[in-house]
């Protein structure tokens, strides 16, 4: 499978669609790209079943996506862009649909830099299914294993800049503010910052080696050097 064309695809689409946020509104993108979505509970009995026919999920024809839209939430977004996926990518192949589909919804460097190590939290903040967001966190580690030993490849760069938030110089796919102290907080889903979720604070996270190594590795694309 070429990685690098689909992640080329995902960015075309939030380049396009000006995401600059993650989660992000399927339908918005879908909309934006002039695709039209039509739930199955809005078809006459015999449209139903042939949908169910069709697909247990949702299928595409022409310019109209049909959704199930009886299934979980988060399965219904995955289903979206995996129709996105056959679309941009103009192919029939189901692995190739499904890669794009967790690429967009969460991507590699997104997931790195929300430091989530845990598939339930990941799966919170990014609004996908929890197989989804098993998926996204090995693709992220093995992803962010090779970005530190070779450095980000060109398509990596491009979805950095994307993501670059230039006044707080960082890569930001959300931004909240805590509910006590007002701080804002960068790439969490978290209602409270560190400082004041201090009784729930795990210690662990804060010396994990490898995301030292990777903010060693990021200055080193960054700034070219040492
Ligand atoms: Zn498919
Ligand atoms: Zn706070």
């Amino acid at each position: 499978m070429d990685y690098d064309r689909i992640k080329y695809a995902v960015y075309g689409v939030f380049k396009t669609c000006s995401i600059h946020a993650l989660p992000f509104d399927c339908m918005y993108i879908l909309a934006e790209l002039g695709y039209k979505c039509k739930k199955y509970s809005d078809m006459s009995e015999k449209g139903f079943d042939a949908c169910l026919e069709l697909s247990n999920d949702a299928h595409t024809i022409g310019k109209e996506i049909f959704y199930n839209d009886k299934k979980a939430k988060r399965r219904i977004r995955f289903s979206l862009m995996h129709e996105l996926g056959h679309l941009v990518l103009d192919t029939d192949d189901e692995a190739e649909a499904n890669t794009f589909a967790s690429n967009i919804l969460a991507p590699s460097m997104a997931v790195h830099y929300s430091n989530i190590k845990n598939v339930r939290e990941l799966s919170n903040l990014f609004d996908v299914s929890l197989e989804c967001a098993k998926y996204a966190l090995d693709t992220c580690e093995k992803w962010s294993y090779s970005a530190k030993k070779y450095g980000m490849t060109d398509i990596d760069k491009k979805l950095y800049n994307h993501f670059f938030d230039r006044e707080n110089q960082r890569f930001v796919f959300k931004k909240t503010q805590c509910a006590y102290c007002d701080t804002i907080l960068f790439n969490s889903n978290k209602p409270l910052c560190q400082e004041c979720d201090k009784p729930h604070h795990d210690p662990l996270s804060y010396t994990d080696h490898r995301t030292e190594d990777f903010i060693i590795a990021e200055n080193q694309w960054l700034y070219g050097g040492f």
